[in-house]
């Protein structure tokens, strides 16, 4: 049984952004359940949705700042939490990250270099808690400073850290090693320095003894130029250490008894899915109709997401008798052209704008196909939800999702492999051409019917997955 100390900024359903959140949340029940001792370590920030008080457990100095450490378990779980509690820099509502407008705080660097410390305090058991981990995992730029102040200190545990997504770095201007009082050891281009600036993100890829990313693709993807944001040459140099291991899907999405949705259903009873289908119609004002081909998508309204792609193909699109159902948030232009689609064609479209955990399940569980068009993906959840729900996603052939649809071909179908639609190039007419490979298809409902079966027996369980994670920790002993 291993002590692993799980360091992220994010964690469901506490606080969400994106899929960070769900892997932190997800990856240590099943860590548990593998009769893990697994401690998630999160920042307490205003905005946690708690539906306990947390107890605290302990009172400690990090810099000039005294920090609690609060106790609670993750809600309908055995993992127990503990919360970083540091009002002058969690206190504010909303967002972990960004203000109102989408601004990052200005003093993110602050805030997560004091969390990273205080993480490091409990890794070492210097709070009196009696509790010393044997492995830190780390996850993202958040907490990049861990494994970098962890290789100073002496008998420290061994570290993982996973990049979700390394287009988000944590680049901080140069003058921000002497406000977060960086040793100068750790300065050099070899250490956490990048062009100048101050890279956290390198602070997990330079001294973690293992990398990991969340597709064993995206570990490939970033040692490119393309996608690797000037940190490829480090990437391939630490090679040896990296490894891609896929997200599993959280037992919350099952169609069978997700009680968000309309009707339950299973694979052998798909014909109970349409309720699902006009329960959407209706709930959006859309014409009810349960021929009538639904293309669903769920994200975050950003460039990474292919969303320019897609406003690029809605013009022939919406020409097409089919009805496409949106929810996400993101750019604001992204917002607004998408609007002014919906605006236009009412019987055809409905955008839904925000943040809606319901709508999002009841999308999966309504739609025929999903729709992830990414420029790149480090793994992606809904393609993996969609498959579970029997809604073929159509997707770009990039990192997580290469690694987890399967094409429609004559041979792929003819072998019951074939899961979905998966296109080549980032533009919006070989994007088109899947959806229109996708809409002839429909049309041969029993064709349709075993390509649900097929995606629908996938495994994405969590339990296959955190057992790589628990072989890895095991390597580093
Ligand atoms: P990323 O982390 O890049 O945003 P992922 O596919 O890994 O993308 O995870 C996104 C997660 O966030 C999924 O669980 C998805 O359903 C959810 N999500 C994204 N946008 C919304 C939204 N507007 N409403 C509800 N859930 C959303």
């Amino acid at each position: 049984m291993k002590k692993i100390l799980f360091v992220t900024s994010e964690v469901h359903p506490l606080i969400k952004t994106g899929g960070l959140a769900d892997v932190s949340s997800s990856l240590p029940k099943a860590l548990v359940s593998l009769g893990q001792e697994v401690r998630v370590i999160v920042p307490n920030y205003r905005a946690l949705k708690l539906e306990q008080m947390p107890n605290i457990i302990a009172l400690f100095r990090v810099g000039h700042h005294t920090v609690q450490l609060l106790e609670m378990t993750l809600p309908n779980s055995d993992v127990v939490v503990w919360l970083v509690d540091c009002p002058e820099y969690f206190g504010m509502e909303g967002n972990p990250y960004v203000d109102s407008d989408g601004n990052s705080y200005p003093n993110n660097p602050e805030r997560f270099a004091l969390f990273c410390r205080a993480a490091i305090e409990v890794a070492m058991d210097r709070i009196n808690l009696n509790w010393k981990a044997d492995i830190v995992h780390c996850n993202d730029w958040q907490t990049g400073l861990v494994p970098a102040l962890l290789s100073m200190e002496y008998r420290c545990p061994p570290t993982v850290f996973t990049i979700h997504n390394l287009a988000y770095q944590g680049l901080f201007n140069g003058l921000t090693a002497a406000m977060v009082q960086l040793p100068s050891q750790l300065l050099s281009p070899d250490g956490l320095e990048f062009h100048g600036m101050i890279s956290f993100i390198k602070g997990g890829i330079v001294y973690a003894d293992k990398i990991t990313t969340v597709s064993p693709t995206y570990a490939q993807d970033i040692q490119t130029p393309e996608l690797g944001y000037g940190l490829e040459g480090l990437l391939v140099y630490r090679d040896e250490d990296l490894t891609g291991i896929i997200n599993g899907v959280d037992d919350d999405w099952n169609p069978e008894n997700d009680q968000l949705i309309t009707k339950n259903y299973n694979a052998s009873s798909l014909d109970d899915k349409v309720a699902n289908k006009t329960a959407l119609q209706a709930r959006l004002h859309l014409p009810v109709d349960e021929k009538v081909f639904v293309l669903g998508l769920i994200s975050r309204l950003v460039e990474q997401k292919g969303i320019d792609m897609l406003l690029d193909c809605l013009p022939e699109l919406l020409t097409l008798p089919i009805q496409i159902v949106l929810l996400g948030s993101g750019d604001k232009d992204f917002e607004q052209q998408l609007q002014q689609f919906a605006a236009a064609y009412p019987h055809k479209m409905a955008l839904t704008l925000g943040y809606n955990e319901t709508l999002a399940h009841l999308i999966e569980a309504g739609a025929d196909v999903f729709l992830m068009p990414s420029r790149f993906e480090p793994c992606g959840l809904n393609q993996m939800y969609s498959q579970s729900y029997g809604t073929l996603p159509i997707v770009r052939n990039t990192g997580g999702l290469a690694d987890t649809v399967v094409d429609t071909l004559p041979e792929t179908i003819e072998d019951c492999t074939a899961t979905g639609f998966v296109f080549n190039d980032a533009h919006a007419g070989t994007f088109l051409e899947a959806i229109k490979r996708a809409t002839l298809l429909y049309s041969f409902p029993d064709v349709w019917r075993q390509l649900q079966i097929n995606a629908m027996r996938r495994d994405f369980s969590w339990q296959n997955s955190a057992a790589q994670y628990l072989a890895l920790y095991e390597s580093i002993e």
